[in-house]
């Protein structure tokens, strides 16, 4: 079992990322460390490494392989790098960001999904990473500052408490737009405040929720 998963996540590398342009090699080692079929309901294991989401239950779902890997790439994470995380979910970003960074800081606004990615986190050794139950457009300020924010639900505008929390030359990449189109957008703000975006292509995510 423990090999056809490995050789499974091999393939995602090599049928899914690496075509598509996935070539920072801590990215690609990150990716090819976090059993994906731990953070998915048991029902759904053997299609973990298929290249697609995957419904976590609460209507919310666990992004795709390359979107992970994408965004987890354009954030470029160094490994003394404080890093924010909004939305949880299942927790798999989470693992991979933490196999890139030297601390992760995770919002969720579903408790019972924290509670369950914080299960897993746990399980599998992931200690650098730390949950937190609330509303990632505030950020989480005490924590703060961050070398990079990532978020993996939708809004209209980056949350200005992003941009206050966000150290210098610090990232960001999130997803923008509604139901009817998002482009996942990197901000970066340089040394002397210079604020710089990149378009990286269109995605689908999960409305981000504010005001619970
Ligand atoms: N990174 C996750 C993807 C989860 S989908 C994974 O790897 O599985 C996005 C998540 O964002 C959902 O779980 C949703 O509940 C959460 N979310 C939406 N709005 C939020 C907000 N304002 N604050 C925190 N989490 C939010």
């Amino acid at each position: 079992m423990a090999d056809t998963l490995l050789a499974a996540r091999e393939r995602m590398l090599r049928d899914h990322l690496e075509p598509r342009g996935i070539d920072d090699p801590r990215v690609l080692e990150a990716m090819r460390a976090v059993p994906r079929e731990r953070f998915v309901p048991p029902n759904l294991a053997v299609h973990a490494y298929e290249d697609h989401p995957l419904q976590l239950g609460h209507g919310q779902t666990i992004s795709q392989p390359y979107i992970v890997a994408a965004t987890a790439q354009a954030a470029q994470i160094g490994p003394e790098d404080v890093v924010l995380d909004i939305g949880t979910g299942s927790g798999y970003a989470a693992a991979v960001l933490a196999h890139l960074a030297a601390r992760v800081v995770s919002i969720e606004r579903i408790a019972e999904l924290s509670a369950g990615a914080g299960q897993v986190l746990r399980n599998l050794g992931y200690d650098s990473v730390e949950l937190i139950v609330g509303d990632g457009t505030a950020g989480a300020p005490t924590r703060a500052p961050y070398d990079a924010i990532v978020c993996a639900a939708a809004s209209d505008g980056l949350p200005d408490a992003w941009m206050e929390q966000l150290a210098p030359e610090g990232r960001i990449v999130a997803p923008l737009g509604g139901r009817t189109g998002q482009r996942l957008i990197r901000r970066r703000r340089s040394r002397d405040g210079t604020i710089t975006d990149d378009d990286l292509g269109g995605v689908m995510f999960v409305p981000l929720v504010s005001g619970d």
